[in-house]
């Protein structure tokens, strides 16, 4: 993940660097149900409106919550599937808070109505995250449901009301960035407090329809639109979060951003970049899915790292021998092409190895999704990338 506005804030106001931060245990992203009132068309868990079976009970899920802590895992982010179809999702996140995670509650927002904001409000969850695909047509076309765009809308306005932190999740393809704009105004009008932008990544649906995936230029607006939006609310003094997830390349984008803009305040930016070091899956992020098995992140979910209900994820995640994982925890990673020559792998980290495994079969391969072109990257030529092709015929 790439906090935009935490770092742009450095660059108004600026702070003396921090060294970089000493390991906790990661952000676990657990999906606890795989259930879905929705079908979406990128979604990565491939879920449906139907009960998944082997999922964790009640006391599992404490038994699993009273391990992390002990691990140190500062965050979690309660998934799904849809988290508000577990009937048991408030227990769940009363204890967790009690527990003193960080809490947060990613859901589709259709489900959150006039009847439950009381009790999500009282759960006390940190942060709710809701998904928006586009606009009105585009979002219920991806969604698969008519009326969903005004439902996860209600869904953002009784979170504002009920005084809960509330941001929009918005998956960038192809089809939907040019309504990145009205989404962005959107997001003023209902004051939200943070939008997230999440790269398409080639797994579960996304898979499928990778050949619709953003141009890397499309991509580059997209955050570079981004980039002006949170400088111009900084700037202005309006407080909210523009963060993006699933591309790296971000950070070098900031800093090339930095540079043309604010050349002074670059080799700083550098170094807190560097400490931030880019991509962390199977390191800072773990995910633990509905049934228990524990993944380097969402989108392993081929990859199995082994189940909480027969081992503690705090064995998993310490003692593994697993080969993708040891390649996750070296510094830097075994990657190879554009990103094992790239000027900026210290900050990026070699980016989203699931894009490089999709595509070619390795997981160190180059990421296909990177959009910073061979002279930024300080390379002096490589072959166009196998998706690149695909996705320009
Ligand atoms: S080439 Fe690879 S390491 Fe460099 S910025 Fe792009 S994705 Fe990151």
């Amino acid at each position: 993940m790439f906090r935009i506005s935490q770092y742009m804030k450095t660059l108004y106001r600026p702070t003396p660097v921090r060294a970089a931060a000493s390991p906790t245990g990661p952000v676990v992203i657990w999906n606890l149900i795989r259930r879905c009132n929705l079908t979406c068309r990128h979604c990565y868990s491939i879920s449906a409106d139907v009960d998944f079976p082997g999922e964790l009970n009640t006391e599992q899920v404490f038994s699993v919550m009273d391990d992390l802590k002990q691990f140190r895992v500062p965050v979690l982010i309660l998934s799904g599937g849809e988290p508000l179809l577990r009937p048991d999702i408030f227990a769940i996140g009363q204890r967790a808070k009690a527990l003193g995670f960080y809490v947060g509650l990613s859901s589709n927002g259709t489900l959150i109505t006039e009847e439950n904001i009381g009790q999500i409000a009282a759960t006390g969850f940190d942060y709710v995250g809701i998904s928006i695909d586009g606009l009105k047509q585009t979002h219920d076309r991806f969604r698969q449901m008519p009326g969903g765009f005004d439902a996860a809308l209600r869904g953002v306005r009784l979170c504002k009301e009920a005084g809960i932190k509330v941001g929009l999740r918005f998956t960038l393809t192809r089809d939907n960035a040019a309504e990145l704009p009205a989404l962005l105004d959107i997001m003023d009008e209902h004051d939200v407090d943070k939008f997230y932008l999440s790269h398409l990544n080639y797994a579960g649906r996304g898979k499928r329809s990778r050949k619709r995936d953003a141009f890397h230029q499309m991509t580059r607006e997209a955050i570079e639109l981004l980039f002006t939006r949170c400088w111009s609310d900084i700037t202005n003094g309006r407080e909210r979060d523009y963060v993006t997830g699933n591309n790296d390349a971000d950070g070098p984008l900031l800093l090339q951003w930095t540079r043309k803009h604010l050349p002074e305040q670059a080799e700083t930016l550098e170094q807190r970049l560097v400490n931030w070091g880019g991509n962390a899956s199977g390191v800072n992020i773990a995910n633990i899915d509905n049934t228990g098995i524990v993944h380097p992140d969402t989108y392993w979910w081929d990859h199995n790292l082994g189940n909480v209900k027969e081992t503690p994820f705090s064995t998993l995640w310490r003692e593994t021998d697993d080969a993708l994982m040891q390649g996750f925890r070296q510094k830097p990673r075994p990657v190879k092409g554009r990103c094992g020559q790239c000027r900026y792998l210290a900050i990026c980290g070699g980016n989203t190895r699931t894009r490089a495994f999709t595509t070619t079969g390795d997981p160190w391969a180059e990421d296909p999704g990177c959009y910073l072109s061979d002279d930024e990257i300080g390379v002096m030529h490589s072959p166009v990338p196998e998706t690149i092709a695909l996705q320009q015929v």
